[in-house]
């Protein structure tokens, strides 16, 4: 089973990476793992992936798909795999392609959990943490007790840069221009799958499940 797994920030994908991998026992393959996995072991690729992070450069496709392709070869993704944060764009999806055909195997699905952008930016700027103890609240799914309190010892809580919705706002746009092309690409090629991703995240992982089990030979 070769899925590519896609969602914008804060639509629930990790949770559902987990939920996939732990009932399919397909490996988890995120860009960044993968990353740190060829530099930690020497590779060539690794090591000049490692040349251009260092110099704050952003690492050339070729590289990172030599990595991808690396990664997709060994004995874990015989049985498939779940790529996360891989393509980020077209040419990089068309090198996929490309290297799945010479693999000899073809994707079966790109899964995309969708959820409105004004969701996802209520979901994000919604969190505030405690600064003391570190816990997390979200106004709307787990408010505290007393507006702006944390409930354990009573700090003001505070909200991180990340979270700020000037930030949320500008990185979902960031995301939003870049999924959108990939989107379509997988769409006409005829593997975008849409999962309605405003529902509960075990709702999600059941219509996730059974378009799966529906492919799973
Ligand atoms: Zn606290």
């Amino acid at each position: 089973m070769n899925l590519i797994l896609m969602g914008l920030p804060g639509a629930g994908k990790g949770t559902q990476a987990d939920k996939i991998v732990d009932k399919y026992g397909i490996p988890h393959i995120s860009t960044g793992d993968m990353f740190r996995a060829a530099i930690k072991n020497g590779t060539e690729l690794g090591v000049k992936a490692k040349a251009y992070m260092d110099e704050g450069a952003l690492v050339p496709d070729e590289v990172t798909v030599g990595i991808v392709k690396e990664r997709l070869s060994m004995d874990d993704c015989k049985e498939g795999f779940l790529l996360d944060g891989f393509p980020r764009t077209v040419a990089q999806a068309s090198a996929l392609n490309s290297m799945l055909e010479t693999l000899e195997r073809q994707l079966d699905h790109v899964i995309y959990i969708e959820v409105p952008k004004e969701d996802l930016f209520k979901r994000l700027t919604g969190r505030w943490i405690c600064p003391e103890c570190g816990t997390a609240y979200h106004e709307i799914f787990n408010p505290p007790k007393v507006e702006g309190k944390c409930d354990k010892d009573g700090s003001d809580l505070i909200q991180r840069e990340d979270d700020k919705p000037e930030t949320v706002g500008k990185r979902l746009e960031v995301n939003l221009e870049q999924t959108q092309p990939l989107v379509d690409f997988y769409s006409e090629k005829g593997y975008l799958r849409n999962i309605n991703g405003q529902q509960d995240i075990h709702k999600v992982f059941e219509d996730v499940d059974a378009l799966l089990k529906g492919s799973r030979q």
